[in-house]
């Protein structure tokens, strides 16, 4: 497998006006334009103030629970051709997933800027809880627009937000998934101006979100260089993460895109197949177009109309996809490949039985790829996968696949 890399300093982008490349940008109704320009401004001063830094890093110690370690998968190692297989364990984060990394940062932002209300979009919950989790911490009300079939499908992380004291507000529009919450957390924003801080949960959206959601998850990728450097020597051979909107997989990554020997893999939902109607794949089957107020790759009918995305795994089911990795896709930089849901819920399987974690459905993908990927692995190629989060919220869509009655 080829990786052609350009001579690109990654870490100068997104340049002024939030453009990768192409893509990002800025394509809002003139209402919203003054609320992104205010947001930029404070991050930019926040992201200089050592204070700021100082609650980031204390939050992320103390309340998430980081570093997060960097774990030698033994037994799937010796599998994979005596390799060397390493999960970064975000995993094992407050609230089981990245999404918190993100949340304290954006709420820490928040706070500075003296807002009072949160809004947030949630597909399966997660990003929803993790928000109505730290908006209990930091007393600050937590409105999370979720769409009515995702209700449906995500009872325990919908109980979940319940109790930490969210205003979960069901959304009927278009598909009722994910991007219809999406728009309508966009809607309340432009409506309650003054005290209200819209918690965007991937790096998706106009700018700033995609560069401030990055930067936030990058954190993940920090501790991964530092850890690798430690166990290894050296830098890993391959990166490898699953990607719904992006931001695991750009917090894993970013910290490397200038190393240029380290070949990075993004890989997304293939649902039921690529060549089928249902699936998730953005990047691999999509064409570019807007969506949330940026330019990206997009699942859309001749006509643009955006299509639904579909996979097993409701944290990936998305039909747009980060405006950095569309254009990390088009230097090159990063290849993106996809797994289907049989092939996601045998690698669920398979690291359950091999090292004894219960992976969430996401970084199922991720591994099932890694399987598929085997003939490129030797003796010494060392591969760090994101082991974005764990499983307990699906067990339900697992239980169901396989025929099991909880
Ligand atoms: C939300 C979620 C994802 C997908 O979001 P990204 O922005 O692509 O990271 C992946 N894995 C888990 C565990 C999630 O909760």
């Amino acid at each position: 497998m080829k990786f052609k890399t350009k001579k690109i300093n990654f870490h100068k982008f997104p340049d002024e006006f939030g453009r990768f490349g192409k893509f990002g940008g800025r394509f809002v109704a003139e209402t919203l334009m003054p609320l992104l320009l205010e947001v930029e401004k404070e991050y930019e001063k926040a992201k200089k103030s050592k204070t700021f830094k100082n609650q980031l890093n204390y939050y992320f110690k103390n309340y998430i629970g980081r570093p997060s370690p960097l774990y030698f998968a033994e037994r799937l190692s010796k599998k994979l051709n005596n390799s060397k297989i390493y999960f970064k364990r975000d995993e094992l984060n407050h609230t089981g997933a990245h999404k918190i990394n993100n949340c304290i940062g954006q709420i820490l932002l928040a706070k500075r800027m003296g807002k009072k209300r949160i809004v947030a979009e949630t597909g399966a919950g997660q990003h929803g809880l993790a928000t109505a989790t730290v908006c209990a911490l930091f007393d600050l009300k937590c409105i999370v627009y979720m769409g009515a079939t995702d209700i449906e499908r995500q009872a325990p992380n919908v109980f979940k937000m319940k109790l930490l004291g969210a205003d979960i507000k069901p959304v009927k529009s278009g598909t009722a998934t994910l991007k219809d919450a999406m728009n309508e957390a966009l809607r309340d924003w432009v409506s309650n101006v003054s005290d209200t801080f819209y918690v965007i949960g991937t790096v998706a959206g106009p700018h700033p979100y995609p560069m401030m959601v990055r930067d936030f998850q990058s954190i993940i990728g920090k501790e991964t260089k530092q850890q690798i450097i430690k166990a290894e020597n050296r830098l890993p051979d391959v990166l490898l993460a699953c990607i719904g909107g992006g931001s695991n997989a750009l917090g894993l990554f970013y910290p490397f895109l200038n190393e240029t020997k380290v070949k990075i893999i993004g890989v997304e939902a293939a649902g039921k197949g690529i060549n089928t109607k249902e699936h998730a794949a953005s990047l691999s089957k999509g064409k570019p177009g807007f969506l949330h107020g940026n330019y990206t790759y997009l699942l859309q009918d001749n006509d643009g109309q955006i299509l639904d995305a579909h996979s097993i795994s409701a944290g990936l089911d998305y039909p747009g996809i980060g405006p950095e990795h569309s254009w990390l896709k088009e230097t090159g930089r990063v290849k993106y490949f996809s797994s289907k849901d049989s092939e996601a819920l045998d690698a669920f399987k398979l690291c359950c039985n091999l090292e004894g974690i219960i992976p969430a459905l996401e970084p199922s993908h991720a591994l099932a790829f890694l399987l598929k990927y085997k003939k490129n692995l030797t003796k010494n190629t060392i591969v760090v996968m994101n082991m974005c989060g764990r499983g307990d919220k699906d067990i339900f869509a697992i239980s169901k696949n396989l025929g099991v009655d909880l």
